[in-house]
């Protein structure tokens, strides 16, 4: 049993040497000390925050200090005014402290929009995990260039992507650390309820994590999570903590098997990624007449080039081929030119044992095109009043919030909910037509990013008014029909960047994208790192890095388990990632190409564990030079802090255990490998090459 001591000023729980203390006042958390006695937080200002909505969806935001606290022993109490109650059952076990929260007496004609409790705060000097597109290590907080705001309803593509859970961010916890002494966050939520996972920097310099919950899942009027929040303390990095998060995804239906994979990832097909209309970057009105892939057979001799260079199967991964504009949801069908122009590469495709699939735009709706402006459906959504499916703000607003800007977008439009039936059958039915033709690979949920969706607050729709887990459920639901019609005749879905939590087990393979993390710190390999043995992605087609290394990207995307892509451009060559003109060629393409190539042949070596395996911690520690490398992603430039050799670690079902360590460098690099033993390797590894390490132990 937890010990608790109570004082004026401190309320403390202890659990296997750790401590918590909570504030007497108002029942903040003022320390969490491991069993070492070294202190994981520095004292928050309040215990939670809150927001409130009014009838028109005007906000109130309420903190702590706004109530009257009290305390019986560890169940914490707050009185407002109006009213409204919050109550917080903290518990101790196993070194872990559990924050229960519950909110009632809402007043009338008030709308409980979300909670953020507890609050944690962290010295700036910390080190932080933050589970945001694939997987991000911020170790300067002053690099992020926006203000922190909680996730909301917006029209502004930042502060829409920024945080939501699951979506952007693909896990619900934050992980704090410096030197090996670590803090771990978590919502232990098994329903996935809707969360900004995000962090702020505090007026004297601290950073608060935050787990800001929406709270449109009632029982009686009431607030009552069935989840907690976890806090604790542990030894370790970023992995560690993505350890601790795994031993828990374990816990969850659908995790306890890996998904049915379809035949040909056992090939590690390697992607071609082009469009078929225009050159490269693709917003507001261009040129967008078909290319040089136009007729779809025209891309034959590149998919055999390719092939016969990599020595492998290839996916033809095709952007702009809808038939109606580029990026237009929901309606994508007929293709471009029409089906039997697509038949004939689809069938060319498979003559060679090579493989078909599509980019599509997710669940947006298009009013116009903004790079065919021709294209229009203005007319159809006055008709047929399709305005009432669509996502609706607190005030009622309708708006979009990815690729909808009349100048740097690629349409006009809004976001279809996805809890209502019209949007529904119209994605099963547009998804349909793709699977009866033949498609092997649909990104429909390109632009959900980590498959997921935003925040839909309509009155007049049939789920609540406030986001909840009702939310996640729909989508849920949603991907569950899709991957049971298109499942059956062979077509695998994905989205954009790696699935978050809850829909791993239907999007197991998709557009992985950690380079956007370069805008916040480094990303690391926290995705996979906790995913992999469910759900393996390729390197996808890179949008916006118009500047980093791409020897570095693609070993990065090595170690990260995923599957290879090619990025085409003109005359059959490459560019180094999509958006960049086709006039800027890549120059050294034989080199990348042999690169993918040799990358390639390991994953077909050794699939128990690049393809189904666990990334696992290091079983040797591996010792090189400091590096860097620069990024230039959509207007952001810099540098990130990496070494000369990349290396990434790996167990199979069996238990067996491999490494592999990378030179992305043109020049040698110099790599030293010590074993718990003791034993030193020291290693001279050739330009962009490749070493297998072994952990020296039979299973
Ligand atoms: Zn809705």
């Amino acid at each position: 049993m937890p010990h608790n001591r109570e004082d004026s000023a401190r309320i403390d729980l202890d659990s296997n040497g750790t401590r918590l203390s909570l504030s007497g006042r108002n029942g903040a958390v003022v320390a969490l000390t491991a069993a070492d006695g070294s202190r994981r937080v520095v004292p928050a200002a309040e215990a939670f925050t809150l927001q409130l909505l009014d009838g028109n969806g005007n906000p109130t935001r309420l903190a702590s200090s706004d109530f009257a606290f009290a305390h019986d022993g560890t169940c914490l109490e707050w009185r407002h005014a109006s009213g409204l109650r919050v109550r917080m059952e903290v518990t101790a076990a196993d070194g872990e402290f559990r924050f229960r929260p519950s909110v009632w007496g809402i007043p009338a004609g008030m709308l409980l929009e979300w909670f953020d409790g507890p609050q944690i705060c962290i010295a700036s000097d910390r080190i932080l995990y933050w589970p945001f597109w694939d997987g991000c290590e911020v170790t300067d907080f002053r690099k992020r260039r926006e203000r922190y705001r909680p996730a909301e309803y917006s029209p502004r593509y930042v502060e829409a992507m920024t945080s939501l859970y699951p979506g952007f961010c693909q896990m619900q916890f934050l992980a704090a650390y410096r030197d090996g002494e670590g803090v771990y966050f978590s919502a232990v939520d098994d329903r996935h309820t809707p969360k900004g996972v995000d962090w702020e920097i505090m007026d004297d310099s601290t950073v608060r994590l935050s787990l800001q919950t929406f709270c449109g899942d009632l029982t009686d009027g009431a607030w009552r999570p069935a989840f907690h929040y976890s806090l604790r303390p542990y030894a370790g990095g970023w992995m560690e903590a993505c350890e601790i998060y795994r031993d828990w995804i374990r816990t969850l239906p659908g995790f306890e098997r890996p998904p049915a994979r379809p035949e040909w990832m056992r090939d590690s097909p390697v992607n071609l990624i082009y469009p078929v209309r225009g050159e490269g970057l693709d917003h507001s009105p261009r040129d967008m007449k078909p290319n040089r892939y136009f007729p779809y057979v025209n891309a034959m001799p590149a998919v055999e080039k390719y092939g016969r260079l990599l020595d492998s199967r290839i996916m033809a991964l095709v952007m702009h081929w809808e038939g109606t504009a580029p990026w237009a949801p929901p309606y994508v069908w007929p293709p471009l030119g029409g089906e039997t122009e697509l038949a004939k590469f689809r069938d060319a495709l498979h003559g060679r044992g090579d493989l078909l699939g599509v980019y599509c735009s997710g669940t947006a709706w298009t009013q116009i095109s903004c790079i065919l402006p021709r294209y229009s459906l203005e007319q159809r959504f006055e008709d047929e009043h399709l305005g009432r499916h669509m996502m609706r703000g607190p005030k009622g607003e309708i708006t979009a919030a990815i690729c909808n800007h009349i100048d740097h977008g690629q349409r006009l439009g809004y976001d279809m909910c996805l809890a209502e039936e019209w949007p529904v059958q119209t994605i099963e039915e547009e998804v349909g037509k793709m699977a009866r033709f033949g498609i092997d690979y649909c990104q429909f949920f390109d632009q959900n990013l980590g498959g997921g969706w935003l925040l839909c607050y309509a009155k007049h729709h049939s789920h609540p008014p406030i986001p909840g887990a009702w939310a996640t459920d729909a989508m849920s639901a949603l991907q569950r029909r899709l991957v049971a019609s298109a499942g059956s005749r062979g077509m695998t879905l994905g989205c954009e960047a790696a699935a978050a939590t809850p829909y791993v087990p239907n999007l197991f393979y998709n557009d992985s994208r950690p380079m956007i993390d370069m805008f916040y710190g480094r990303p690391v390999h926290g995705l996979a790192f906790v995913f992999h043995e469910w759900s393996c992605n390729f390197s996808g087609n890179q949008c916006g890095i118009f500047g980093c290394d791409p020897f570095w990207r693609w070993h990065y995307s090595f170690h990260n388990g995923d599957m290879l892509s090619l990025i085409l451009g003109d005359n059959d060559g490459l560019v180094a990632a999509w958006c960049h003109p086709w006039s800027e060629e890549f120059p050294e393409q034989e080199a990348l190409v042999s690169l993918v190539k040799r990358l390639n042949d390991f994953r077909k070596e050794y699939p128990s564990f690049l393809l189904e395996g666990r990334m696992i911690r290091p079983f040797a520690r591996c010792e090189s030079r400091p590096a860097q490398v620069g990024y230039a992603i959509w207007g952001a430039e810099g540098a990130v802090d990496t070494t000369e050799v990349l290396t990434s670690f790996w167990e199979n079902a069996e238990g067996e255990r491999i490494g592999f360590a990378s030179n992305w460098r043109r020049e040698p690099s110099d790599l030293t490998v010590t074993y718990p033993d003791g034993r030193e390797e020291t290693h001279r590894l050739a330009p962009l090459e490749t070493i297998v390490l072994t952990s020296g132990e039979m299973p």
